[in-house]
């Protein structure tokens, strides 16, 4: 394993982190206070970010992507989320399911829908599995019982397959171009067997969109049910195998892991600057706050959990590209240990900041809401701690 980083990543570090303190902060600290949760989405800086090539980041090179790996994901990541977790959130979705287009999609999929999410600067995706009964069933995945899973069905008729059921909490699903929907084709197995992957460009006749979340937390990233009612699909709209959506499920889990914990991450080191900067300037007893020890040691303590933190989610999104056998242990071990890690340095940045921190629209304040926020993206902590006890005693290690 060497983390010794290459002039490329180096230089779309570089490339993130001037966007993210230049444009997306200070678009995030207006968008964030904007009552409605539909107003806040980002569509120019999405296109902005697009000119960077930030929105094709995970595309393989051969289709106008930059081909980043995963540790070049979570570098990225890590600075986008700096200028705002829910801007980055946004944009990671591309780079994977544009990703699962180039590696499963047929050359047909690719030339209609590949082509024009490169082509098309504001166009994002999205990847629709939860549902209002079942969120962290996916991420276990719990198979006790054939009512856990998804219970969004698809029923083929003749060339088409007719998709019924509502999903909750879509990432872009009311702005994405282009959503890939995880529904069931066999309801009489275990849901793992029994899914499908549906390519469903957001025109599809009978898709239509409901609520969007009025979250505490990662205000600019959007998250919308979508209503499916007799939505048509053609057959050859069908992502990889019929009823070979879980094996695809299984292959991006690692890798999305590790890129919830770099979004972690990027909150985690703006909470940390925030308290630091306040520390350094705030005046108590004669002196600086960070010359009073406790809080001087405080700071430092933050900064060697989030480096420790940082540490594992590196190594998780090595694995994902290099070392299978470990990569799912390891990224959500990642994913636990960045989001509580971030919780309790966004916690303690708040309340070194004094009355400060709690007043409304500052950078503590959002940073909390944001950490808070990211501890039940991509499966509830419990639900991944549940499973990595399952696989790391079924590995015998
Ligand atoms: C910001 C954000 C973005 C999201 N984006 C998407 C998206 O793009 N696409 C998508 O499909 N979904 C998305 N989700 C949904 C997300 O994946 C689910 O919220 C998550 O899986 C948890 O499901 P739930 O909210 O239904 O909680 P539940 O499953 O009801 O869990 C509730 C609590 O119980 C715990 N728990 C559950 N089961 C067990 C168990 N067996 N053992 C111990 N503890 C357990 C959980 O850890 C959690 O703390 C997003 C969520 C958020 C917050």
């Amino acid at each position: 394993m060497d983390f010794g980083l290459n002039s490329r990543q180096l230089e779309l570090r570089d490339v993130a982190q001037q966007f993210a303190v230049n444009r997306i902060r200070p678009a995030a600290e207006r968008l964030d206070r904007l009552e409605d949760p539909a107003s806040t989405y980002p569509e120019a800086l999405i296109e902005e970010a697009s000119d960077l090539g930030l929105r094709t980041l995970g595309l393989p090179e051969r289709y106008g992507g930059s081909g980043a790996d995963a540790l070049t994901e979570v570098l990225v990541l890590e600075e986008l989320c700096y200028g705002d977790a829910g801007f980055g959130m946004t944009l990671a979705h591309p780079w994977r399911e544009g990703r699962m287009l180039a590696e499963l999609g047929t050359e047909a999929q690719q030339e209609r829908f590949l082509t024009e999410l490169i082509k098309d600067r504001s166009f994002v995706t999205a990847l629709a599995i939860t549902e209002e009964h079942s969120g962290s069933d996916n991420a276990l995945p719990y198979t006790a019982s054939l009512d856990a899973g998804p219970r969004t069905t698809a029923i083929r008729h003749g060339g088409h397959w007719i998709l019924n059921g509502r999903k909750r909490w879509i990432t872009s699903g009311n702005v994405a171009k282009l959503i890939l929907v995880v529904a069931r084709t066999d309801a009489s197995v275990p849901w793992p067997e029994g899914i499908s992957m549906f390519i469903v460009p957001r025109e599809a006749p009978g898709l239509r969109v409901g609520v969007i979340e009025d979250k505490l937390g990662l205000r600019l990233n959007q998250n919308a049910e979508l209503i499916f009612e007799d939505c048509a699909i053609p057959h050859d709209q069908v992502l990889g195998e019929v009823n070979g959506a879980a094996p695809i499920l299984r292959a991006i889990g690692p890798s999305s892991k590790a890129k919830e914990g770099a979004k972690t991450l990027g909150i985690g080191r703006a909470a940390l600057d925030a308290g630091r900067q306040w520390a350094a300037s705030r005046v108590q007893g004669g002196v600086p706050l960070a010359e009073h020890q406790v809080i001087g040691n405080s700071l430092a303590e933050l900064a060697m959990e989030l480096e420790a933190a940082r540490t594992l989610v590196w190594r998780a999104a090595w694995a994902s590209d290099h070392d299978r056998g470990a990569a799912d242990s390891l990224s959500d071990m990642a994913k636990v240990l960045s989001s509580r890690v971030v919780v309790r340095v966004s916690l303690r940045s708040l309340e070194l900041h004094g009355g400060h921190g709690i007043r409304r629209g500052t950078a503590a304040e959002r940073n909390l809401r944001n950490a808070v926020t990211m501890l039940h993206a991509t499966g509830g902590n419990d639900a991944l701690l549940a499973r990595l006890h399952r696989d790391l005693w079924r590995a015998g290690s």
